[in-house]
């Protein structure tokens, strides 16, 4: 008899990403952030740390230029 091992165990990670292409650099993502994870960059643009982002979208409600996305990572692929 064959033994089902399969076992649930899909985690997800939602995170943000910038459109740097678009940011305009404003800072209004840093202020709202609840975890510090945005830093600019050179001046020019947000950048998220990926160890930090909780994935609470905020900051993508916040920026004006919308150039913020959450996505979901699904076991090494992004849902
Ligand atoms: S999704 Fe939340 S935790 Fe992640 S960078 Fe945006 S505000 Fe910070
Ligand atoms: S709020 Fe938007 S435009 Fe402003 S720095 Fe953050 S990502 Fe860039």
């Amino acid at each position: 008899m064959q033994k089902n091992n399969t076992i649930n165990t899909k985690r997800s990670k939602r995170f943000a990403t910038v459109d740097k292409s678009f940011c305009v650099a404003c800072g209004c993502c840093i202020k709202v952030c609840p975890k510090n994870a945005i830093s600019i960059k050179n001046g020019l643009y947000a950048d998220v740390d990926l160890e930090k982002c909780i994935g609470c979208g905020l900051c993508s409600k916040e920026c004006p230029a919308s150039v913020i996305d959450i996505k979901r990572e699904v076991l090494g692929g992004v849902a």
